[in-house]
């Protein structure tokens, strides 16, 4: 049934949660344990000075939530942003122990904050910022390998984690593990290969996942597989961009794109590196000049004709006003939280098949643990067997081609002998990862005749209540 009461002041913890109990139905175990389960256990908020470049000071507000001790260290991103506040920070951490569960990442769930737009300061600025802001989470022990692992999200990416990773050292110096304090970090300072387009390329696994099951794809009206597929896309940052990147790879047509400053459509399809080396000639300002596309009004975009709606920009995009309009056929939830509790009940309604955030963008924190992991380890993955299994496997071939009389062609053989590079493995560990978890979700669907977000975070609680249940504690 769907409600009719506007979502628009329920807060978004209060929607997470109310998906949350709907999913908890579904599990057999304790009130008790399930509040457990769903409370947050810590937030820290800060506010301190922050002297500008022209002299004036201005008060800096923000937050790291520790949604979930059930595995440490506590892991997610920090964001940047004016929207920022104490709610969504924890409805975000609540997000992360959920996604954390459903990819079989052994951490709980965090989320940090600062309420800037990062456009208005500058580097020098961003700088300052960043190092107070992780010194302040040193100070109350909100940070550390084996406490709370902070990682990029909107607002952030490389040079900040940069700057946390730099911060801590320097404050914690001599601790043997301290590049695992953080993760995103850049490759020359303990980052890993691939982590930068971990979330794009895990939304595009799991929509290739997604888009490969003949019955599903019929009860849609659509053909399996990526190519031809149209998707319109809300955000060209980090996730989106590299998201639109392997659906184009794949065959897939963008035919729309919103951003901060307006939106496009184009029926034959617009063309990603061209759209993104105008918008930084044009200091991101004047999408409406880019030429051979129709301009049209932003929220407009979320309601273009396509197969997949992706938005990867912020929450409540999708919400009761305009969830009766969407005409995509899927719905891929690339943010996190794009979609209001009373929107994905329409959706859900319509037959739109919703492909949830705690699934989908599950990709960056599942090579951020990767990331943890080389640091721990201090060795760069495959550095022990690459050479190894390149001389077994000419071996084998050598073998092959002695019994058999034939010989592999050059570029067959070095094909065939190749031991995996660091990349190589951060790759096939994140399509197994989220391949398996699509189908582990599809199949709780189905067995429960319910959407994938209630499947999904069924899934979830049943794995976090079994931690708990372990503990003894809990009957
Ligand atoms: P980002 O800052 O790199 O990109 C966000 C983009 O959205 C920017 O290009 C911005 O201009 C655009 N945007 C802002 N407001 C918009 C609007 N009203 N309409 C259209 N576009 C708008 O951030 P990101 O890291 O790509 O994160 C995007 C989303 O993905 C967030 O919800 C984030 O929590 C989620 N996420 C990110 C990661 C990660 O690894 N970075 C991991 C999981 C989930």
């Amino acid at each position: 049934m769907i409600s009719q009461s506007s979502h628009a002041e329920i807060s978004f913890l209060a929607q997470v949660n109310e998906s949350f109990d709907k999913a908890a139905r579904l599990v057999d175990a304790d009130k008790t344990l399930l509040d457990q389960v769903k409370l947050v256990n810590a937030v820290y908020r800060i506010a301190f000075p922050l002297v500008r470049d022209d002299g004036s000071i201005e008060v800096i507000e923000g937050w790291r939530a520790e949604h979930s001790h059930h595995k440490l260290p506590s892991k997610g991103g920090i964001r940047y942003a004016s929207t920022v506040n104490e709610d969504e920070v924890m409805a975000l951490a609540a997000l992360m122990t959920y996604k954390c569960a459903i990819v079989d990442v052994p951490f709980g769930g965090a989320k940090g904050g600062i309420r800037i737009s990062r456009h208005n300061y500058s580097e020098g600025e961003l700088e300052r910022i960043t190092r107070r802001y992780t010194a302040e989470l040193i100070a109350k022990n909100f940070i550390g390998p084996g406490i709370d692992v902070p990682a990029p999200d909107y607002g952030t990416g490389e040079q900040e984690m940069s700057w946390i990773a730099d911060t801590y050292q320097a404050i914690k110096h001599g601790e043997l593990n301290s590049m695992a304090c953080v993760t995103g970090k850049p490759l020359a300072q303990g980052g890993i290969r691939g982590r930068k387009e971990a979330t794009g390329r895990g939304v595009f696994y799991g929509l290739r996942e997604a888009c490969a099951n003949e019955e599903d794809m019929k009860d849609l009206g659509l053909d399996t597989g990526l190519t031809g597929k149209t998707f319109v896309m809300q955000g060209l940052g980090n996730v989106g961009y590299h998201a639109a990147k392997y659906l184009i790879e794949d065959g897939a047509v963008m035919v729309g794109v919103a951003e901060r400053e307006g939106a496009i459509y184009a029926e034959g399809g617009i063309d990603l590196e061209e759209v993104v080396t105008f918008r930084q000639e044009n200091n991101f300002k004047s999408l409406e000049k880019f030429p051979g596309v129709q301009l049209i009004p932003n929220r407009a975009a979320l309601e273009l004709p396509c197969d997949i709606l992706m938005p990867a920009a912020l929450e409540n995009q999708i919400n009761d006003d305009n969830a009766s309009r969407i005409k995509a056929k899927i719905l891929a939830e690339a943010a996190n939280g794009p979609t209001t509790a009373a929107a994905h009940e329409i959706l859900v309604e319509r037959g739109i098949l919703v492909i949830p955030d705690a699934y989908l963008n599950a990709g960056g924190v599942t090579v951020s643990y990767f990331e943890w992991l080389k640091n721990l380890s201090h060795v760069r993955f495959g550095r022990l067997q690459k050479r190894f299994e390149e001389r077994a496997f000419k071996g084998l071939i050598n073998a092959v081609e002695r019994a058999t009389g034939k010989r592999f062609t050059e570029a067959e053989a070095l094909a065939l002998t190749k031991g995996p590079s660091e990349a190589d493995l951060v790759d096939s560990g994140l399509e197994e990862t989220m391949s398996d978890a699509y189908q582990h979700i599809r199949e709780t669907a189905k067995r429960h005749a319910v959407d994938q977000r209630t499947a999904a975070l069924a899934v979830a609680i049943e794995k976090i209540a079994l931690t708990y249940q372990s503990m003894g504690i809990f009957p």
